[in-house]
């Protein structure tokens, strides 16, 4: 009869925590959610995994290629992050992503680039500035769970590697080295990626 009593209760406890860790998470999600919207006038109605558990919101369905190629984003990023002995969010599950519509599918020399066009804020009178707006490659959304979009392509799916392993850099730096981290957040006083080697 205790023993039942004991039973039943630590199944209540774990059932509570259970509920606070999925409304925890739930709201995380949607302030994620309204931050990418706010930030991209996007919304994401498709939600899916790659391959390797990296999750992923986006506006239409990504195909294979795309998803095999955030997944070979995260793979050269925490391989570069372990070379750093780095330890923390190394795993393709703490990663959400957000795949947004091109604002542009052409940088200035006409090479094809798919980008989104956020404020300007920091980079406001820099040669970034195109009117109150500048174009990125990918931008960071959220540090807990580590988040950050980019835009949908339909070639070229080197760049989206590329552009995962990049955006990944400060999230991992924020994680595992927050001194670089402040040093090379904010590109409008120079310095690009990659940052790590
Ligand atoms: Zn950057």
């Amino acid at each position: 009869m205790n023993k039942l009593k004991t039973l039943s209760k630590v199944v209540t406890i774990f059932a509570v925590c259970l509920f606070v860790f999925q409304s925890v998470q739930a709201q995380n999600d949607r302030a994620l959610m309204n931050e990418a919207t706010r930030i991209t006038k996007d919304t994401f109605p498709i939600s899916t995994n790659t391959p390797k558990g990296a999750r992923i919101y986006a506006v239409n369905q990504p195909n294979a290629k795309m998803l095999a190629a955030i997944d070979r984003g995260l793979t050269d990023l925490f391989a570069v992050a372990r070379q750093n002995n780095y330890r923390k969010r190394l795993n393709y599950s703490d990663y959400t992503i957000f795949i947004a519509r091109a604002d542009r599918t052409q940088d200035g020399d006409k090479n094809y680039s798919p980008d989104i066009a956020v404020g300007a804020a920091q980079y406001a009178g820099s040669v970034y500035d195109k009117g109150g707006y500048i174009y990125a490659a990918g931008m960071v959304l959220g540090y807990n769970p580590c988040a950050f979009v980019f835009a949908e392509h339909t070639k070229n799916f080197e760049r989206v590697s590329e552009v995962v392993r990049y955006e990944g850099e400060h999230l991992v730096l924020y994680h595992n080295d927050r001194r670089l981290y402040r040093q090379t957040a904010d590109h409008s006083q120079g310095g690009g990626h990659p940052i790590l080697n």
